[in-house]
């Protein structure tokens, strides 16, 4: 059994989509990357569900979140005999034993919360374990991984300027304090280090590569990969084929198990295996992916035993490192 614990995918943002579009859809529907009956047949033990907010898109942020969030719970209730929603390792692992999938909950955009520290406990209050400071957008909270065109495109130097706010340090306090996981993937080269500096848990990239491998802003340099790995904390490998190989052209990209086992080897020999989690990005990323969906996860173990890893290795990349920072982080 793999054991595949997955760190990020934008699936309950593509089932509000969808459902908007007045479509009946849910986490059993075949249409995207992820589905609940693949994710089964493919080994896994925890899939985390972002709630993933585009503040270009959404008048009110914060209202999105409870919807996606009544989402993630719907769908958990509709599919209890499948999946049941965790807070902490121990669950997971109980679900496991028990034939059963885990969910975490997750927010992509820290700007949900207007600045505001009561909003983000509620969200602690409602299951969140996991955010992200910032996506795209600069926020109250800090500046993303550089200058966005419309949220969309990544354009120009990594921001070495300009990082965390004022308001963003006072939520790493809380989010310290609760047993939230501080998540840096989509923050600033400047905000990494402020979080590094402010913060004495671990903490986590959860879908980025390492940029010394394919030079993307939202990927880590290897300085950021050895303070993270020194924290404890760990980087979910990203399956988007951008982050994965450059090429002369957007379409040229191809995101290769091969590509993904040559981030791996780099971000192992750099920070050690301990630092290595699985991001995949799924629903969030284009079609450019040899791991085309969640069935194929297991592709990717064939793929590390053909480079050489050891099983305990290929545990620990799967789900050891993960349930490791869950255990150090979360409290309940
Ligand atoms: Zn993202």
């Amino acid at each position: 059994m793999n054991g595949f614990i997955d760190l990020h995918c934008d699936t309950i943002y593509k089932l509000r989509m969808a459902r908007k579009e007045g479509k009946q859809v849910g986490l059993r529907s075949r249409e995207g990357h992820i589905d609940l009956l693949r994710l089964k047949e493919a080994g896994y033990w925890m899939q985390t569900f972002a709630a993933f907010v585009d503040l270009g898109e959404e008048k009110d942020p914060a209202l999105a979140a409870m919807e996606l969030i009544d989402i993630f719970y719907q769908e958990m209730e509709a599919n209890k005999d499948l999946i049941r929603p965790v807070t902490t390792a121990d669950q997971v692992i109980e679900n496991q034993k028990n034939g059963l999938l885990s969910a975490l909950l997750s927010i992509e955009e820290g700007g949900v919360c207007r600045g505001n520290l009561a909003l983000l406990r509620n969200f602690y209050r409602l299951g969140v374990r996991m955010m992200t400071l910032t996506w795209n957008y600069e926020n109250e909270l800090g500046w993303p991984n550089t200058v966005i065109e419309g949220g969309g495109e990544y354009l120009g130097r990594n921001n070495t300027e300009h990082g965390v706010k004022e308001r963003g340090f006072e939520f790493l306090s809380e989010m310290e304090r609760l047993g939230m996981l501080i998540d840096v993937s989509h923050l600033s080269d400047a905000g990494f280090y402020q979080v590094y500096d402010h913060t004495t848990k671990p903490f986590i990239a959860s879908h980025s590569n390492a940029r010394a491998v394919c030079s993307h802003v939202r990927n880590l340099t290897d300085d950021m990969i050895r303070k993270i790995a020194e924290r404890g904390g760990l980087t979910g490998i990203n399956l988007c084929a951008s982050f994965t190989a450059e090429a002369a052209t957007e379409e040229e990209t191809r995101g290769t198990v091969e590509g993904l086992v040559g981030h791996i080897r780099h971000i192992a020999d750099v920070g050690g295996i301990g630092c290595i989690g699985l991001g995949t990005d799924y629903d969030g990323i284009g079609d450019r992916v040899e791991l085309s969906h969640c069935g194929k996860m297991p592709l990717l173990v064939d793929g590390l035993k053909k480079a050489g890893f050891h099983e305990s290795e290929i545990d620990a990349i799967c789900h050891n490192n993960v349930l490791r920072v869950m255990k150090d982080v979360l409290k309940d």
